[in-house]
């Protein structure tokens, strides 16, 4: 048996591990690149490399990659191996500062969305030295960032790096203001539960859908779903603790806190929160998390799905996104002070939160647009595609109270009333409401808590928009107190208004209800239903002058992001009617045939035996199954006629929008006749594992 502080981390080549294993200087040297953002410099690279490839070797490594994500979400790695010839037919294991800091893969099979067109189609990985090195599957894997020739963005790291220059920046700025000279660094935090769906994985690969979308693309509604609550936080079945257990156990070698494990709401479904770190490394954890899970799944018979909506009618999954900024003397920024003078400095921060989410809501809203995503936002059981914040009652009043400047009578049992300007502040309860559920950006106390996010997708999109959006507020407040002659009543005055010209975007109440989307259309705010509308709000003018005031993406660099989007949406629906349409006509149809047949040969013989056997069951059988099979019949044709039509689309926002319109919603169609036949027919002529058996049998 292993003592979990021995292992944890044991595959990470971490602060620990660099101090231990680098000449002082050197660990020193390496420390201030990290601290600074510069280049590294080629003698101590060459130092750091060997180490690290000591380090790695004594752990089992015998290859290297740069880890790196592209744009399709997932995580891209060209493994080369250490080995190196050297004299006489023998070989040294190698690896140099150069093969550390820059590869070079090949980039043209990366979506690049037009980029390629315009630069070289080389493509480059640049070590990312705040992110540690680790080790997987006997390869060390060093964190990296992928650009083009010119420098373009072709990956997620990007972005997200350079967001957290802009947001430290400008929250410092902030800080000053308030007198704080102690402090050097701003850091944005994330921590992200991530959901997901464990099945067997025998029946698993009896479905194509599952086997290529990820996702089933029709199945009839299993007579027990998530309705008892019977599953949520409930006793974890021994095959799915043996998967929790090993998996703990991979993500603990890899440094990464796995804390809570429990069940989720749906049958089947799980969740799993670690603990919170810089963004920049919690999104490649996430990344690893989603791997290990896969892989480990695998092992005990299962697979994992991390689609948003593997099942219709049981609740589909997502990944939370907790978000804070914390600064480098361990001071939480978005946490209520003691004092009042700590309490402004929150509220500050706090309302530059609102404004940044009032201001740039469908910027938030495009991080979070997939096709598979599609299925879960605005349907009852995750948020709804409208932003809104939560921020809980206790601040509500606190914002009107200081809105109106009127008296508020802190927490109810303080005796003299104090008078709310931002100097002297009532003291803010933390986090005494419920959490509301339905809110997809909810104030959780001391960090944000976005609710929005698909469960397969990279995290780095909401940090990096959160982190430039934020930063850009701080921008304006900071130029606007800087000139400010009394520091004092600019600030009152500063939050004063924000809160006035921003509250629309507070709502507490339930985000699932209808009178909600009504009131949010009176107040203005943008419902971007699904992925095609929110897309095309990404390149405005608005925030393209946002990105390039903030260094995040050139022009270009955001066309082709939005072009990538776009793309992937459409290849995401093509790959779906392919599979639908190969299901149908291979499995759906011929077995509709045969049973229709059978059922028919039966009231034949029914009828040989006894002429007057009325067989009325049987015929009304037979005719609702051949109309369904005819009604399928047609659909299929309509739907390769559709996909015919999508292929001739000229630009990617025109092909997505046909394939939301024309082929998906023809898809929608086919799934209610396949269902609705799914019900009719006997358990063995159906030719595939039922939602019952999926997502009960474990
Ligand atoms: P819950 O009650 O929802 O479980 P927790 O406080 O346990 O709330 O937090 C949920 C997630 O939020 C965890 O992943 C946790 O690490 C993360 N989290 C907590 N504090 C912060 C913070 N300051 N910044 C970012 N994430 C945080
Ligand atoms: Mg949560």
């Amino acid at each position: 048996m292993y003592q979990v502080p021995e292992i944890f981390g044991s595959m990470v080549f971490n602060d620990e591990t660099m101090r231990e294993k680098l000449p002082k200087d050197i660990y020193k040297s390496l420390r201030k690149t990290i601290e600074s953002g510069n280049d590294l410099d080629i003698e101590v690279a060459n130092v750091v490399a060997n180490a690290m490839k000591e380090w790695a070797i004594q752990k089992g490594a015998t290859h290297f990659t740069h880890w790196f994500q592209p744009m399709t979400g997932i995580t891209a790695e060209k493994h080369d191996s250490f080995i190196s010839p050297a004299n006489e037919g023998s070989i040294i294991m190698d690896f140099s500062g150069k093969e550390l800091i820059k590869g070079e893969p090949d980039a043209s099979s990366f979506p690049s969305g037009g980029l390629r067109a315009t630069f070289e189609a080389r493509g480059y990985t640049a070590w990312d030295p705040t992110s540690y090195a680790f080790i997987k599957d006997n390869t060390l894997c060093i964190p990296t960032a992928f650009c083009s020739y010119g420098g373009e963005a072709l990956d997620k790291k990007t972005p997200l790096l350079r967001s957290m220059e802009c947001i430290n920046t400008q929250a410092l700025r902030i800080l000053r203001l308030f007198g704080n000279t102690e402090v050097k660094r701003v850091t944005a935090t994330a921590g992200l539960e991530q959901e997901y769906f464990l099945i067997d994985k025998k029946l698993h690969d009896q479905r194509l859908d599952l086997m290529l979308c990820g996702r089933t693309l029709f199945g009839a509604k299993s007579p027990k779903g998530q309705e008892m609550d019977d599953h949520y936080f409930g006793a974890i079945k021994p095959r799915i603790s043996a998967f929790m257990r090993e998996l703990d156990e991979e993500l603990w070698k890899l440094g990464i806190l796995a804390k809570t494990e429990h069940n989720e709401v749906a049958p089947a479904q799980h969740e799993l929160a670690p603990i919170f770190t810089t963004v920049n490394s919690a999104v490649d954890q996430n990344q690893i998390i989603m791997e290990t899970m896969k892989n480990v799944a695998g092992r005990h018979g299962l697979v994992c799905l991390l689609h948003e909506k593997p099942f219709a009618s049981v609740n589909g999954s997502g990944k939370h996104n907790n978000w804070s900024l914390t600064t480098d003397t361990g001071m939480n920024l978005l946490e209520p002070g003691k004092s009042p003078r700590e309490n402004a400095q929150f509220l500050l921060f706090f309302t530059a939160v609102i404004k940044a989410i009032d201001e740039y809501a469908e910027l938030l809203r495009v991080t979070t647009a997939t096709s598979g995503n599609d299925h879960r936002l605005g349907a009852n059981e995750a948020p709804p595609a409208i932003i809104s914040m939560f921020v809980g009652d206790d601040l509500e009043i606190i914002l009107n109270a200081i809105e109106n400047g009127i008296d508020y009578d802190g927490d109810g049992t303080v005796d003299e009333r104090i008078q709310v300007g931002v100097h002297v502040l009532p003291p803010i309860p933390k986090d005494s409401t419920d959490r509301n559920r339905t809110s997809p950006f909810a104030f959780t106390g001391n960090k944000f808590e976005f609710r929005m996010l698909g469960s397969s997708q990279s995290a780095a999109g909401p940090n990096f928009v959160l982190n430039t959006i934020v930063a850009e507020e701080l921008r304006q407040f900071a130029d606007e107190l800087e000139s400010a002659e009394d520091f004092s009543s600019a600030l009152d005055e500063l939050i004063k208004r924000t809160i006035k010209e921003h509250k629309r975007i507070i709502f507490n109440g339930d985000g699932y209800s209808s009178e909600w989307e009504e009131e949010a259309e009176r107040r203005g705010l943008p419902n971007l239903r699904n992925s095609v509308e929110a897309l095309e709000s990404f390149i405005s003018e608005k925030n393209e002058k946002l990105f390039k005031r903030h260094n995040i993406f050139t022009e270009a660099e955001l066309h082709s992001r939005s072009e990538i989007m776009l793309e992937l949406y459409s290849k995401a629906i093509n790959i779906e009617a392919l599979t639908m349409v190969d299901m149908v006509k291979k499995d759906i149809i011929p077995a509709l045939s045969n049973y229709t047949s059978k059922i028919a040969e039966n009231i034949h013989t029914k009828k040989q035996v006894l002429d007057q056997l009325s067989c009325h069951a049987e015929y009304s059988l037979l005719e609702k199954l051949s109309e369904i099979l005819e009604a399928i019949y047609t659909r299929i044709t309509e739907l390769e006629k559709e996909m015919h039509q999508a292929h001739k689309c000229k630009g990617a926002l025109n092909t997505a929008k046909f394939y939301r319109d024309k082929v998906f919603s023809k898809m929608n169609e086919m799934r209610f006749f396949i269902d609705s036949a799914e019900n009719l027919v006997e358990r063995e002529a159906w030719p595939y594992p039922s939602y019952a058996d999926l997502i009960f049998r474990i």
